[in-house]
């Protein structure tokens, strides 16, 4: 089963987290392959999606937000788009939209972002908006400061997280056919009597970017973890060898009920409203060309199928006719 494990370093202002996607990632993989016309990811792709599938769970059980996390890259090479959409509950969904071959060992740039123009973007969207209210987006780009392209998902993020909340962050991810897992560790901000100190809130805090020894210390300790430690070693092994100096309290394990896990939303009831959005003449043009319309869920891979007759249901029945109805011809 799919776990996410919350600890504290017992005195310092270091907190940290360990994810491991087993079954959630194996049925977000499992619906790709059985998809007739996405088809199974290339290895890189599918190494790629469960690492951001990973960051995405712990960045979302990381913050107290009502609403979910979406992280997607936009693509520049064949990998065009990635997404991976967590919900407070952990519910999560991820798929990758691939356009062209990808190598065996292609890189992080060599799937995404061959002239240094693809994007990482992190939106927050609240469950309750006010009227007009729109998501929070952070966008980062996958270059470094020189200009150099980033390898690695999790620099990407790093900095994406440095910028954002104004506090060191080490990631540490992996993902291969059976798990997606991922490590965080991140300074907590200072409270109270340290922020009093140190001078005004956020002040303290950018103040403290890269300062704290004690977080130095164990993020160069997680920084040592391997990929294949990360892939193999179960969550108490992996502590216990990366932090043996440290006092690691430990909290409760998000385990079943509410451990992340594999969850669409997709409904008949929104591609109905897809549907009318085209239009009764595009419809009938695609039902013309091949007898049925046919809808695959980019998540899921589940086929919501429209034959003529339901086609033309949609199409008079006022109950179904959204505010993005057809014009009348
Ligand atoms: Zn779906």
């Amino acid at each position: 089963m799919s776990e996410l494990h919350k600890f504290l370093f017992e005195g310092l202002p270091v907190r940290g987290m360990v994810v491991r996607l087993t079954d959630a990632w194996t049925e977000i993989l499992r619906r790709r392959s059985s998809s007739s016309t996405a088809g199974t990811y290339p290895e890189p792709v599918r190494d790629m999606l469960g690492e951001m599938t990973a960051a995405a769970a712990l960045m979302q059980a990381n913050i107290k937000f009502d609403g979910s996390l979406v992280l997607q890259i936009f693509g520049e090479g064949p990998v065009k788009l990635a997404v991976v959409e967590v919900q407070p509950d952990l519910a999560l969904r991820a798929t990758a939209t691939v356009v062209a071959d990808v190598a065996q060992q292609a890189s992080l740039s060599q799937m995404v972002n061959r002239d240094n123009l693809g994007r990482c973007a992190i939106t927050l969207d609240p469950k309750a908006k006010f009227p007009g209210q729109q998501p929070y987006q952070g966008v980062v780009p996958l270059f470094d400061d020189h200009g150099q392209p980033i390898e690695r998902l999790s620099e990407v993020l790093e900095y994406y997280m440095l910028q954002s909340e104004q506090l060191d962050t080490t990631l540490v991810l992996a993902a291969n056919d059976q798990l997606a897992a991922g490590l965080l560790i991140q300074r907590l901000p200072l409270q109270g009597a340290g922020n009093l100190a140190g001078g005004a809130g956020s002040w303290a805090n950018e103040d403290q970017i890269g300062r704290s020894e004690d977080y130095n210390r164990i993020a160069i300790l997680a920084r040592s973890l391997q990929r294949e430690e990360l892939l193999t070693l179960d969550v108490d092994t992996l502590l216990r060898r990366l932090f043996w100096e440290e006092s690691v309290l430990r909290f409760e394990t998000l385990r079943a009920d509410n451990a992340p896990r594999f969850a669409c939303n997709c409904s008949r009831e929104r591609v109905e409203k897809m549907i009318l959005g085209l239009g009764l003449e595009e419809a009938q043009s695609i039902l013309e060309e091949r007898g049925t319309i046919e809808v695959a869920c980019e998540f899921c891979s589940v086929q919501y199928r429209f034959d003529p007759v339901n086609t033309a249901q949609l199409f008079v029945d006022p109950h179904l006719r959204g505010s993005t109805g057809p014009t009348a011809h």
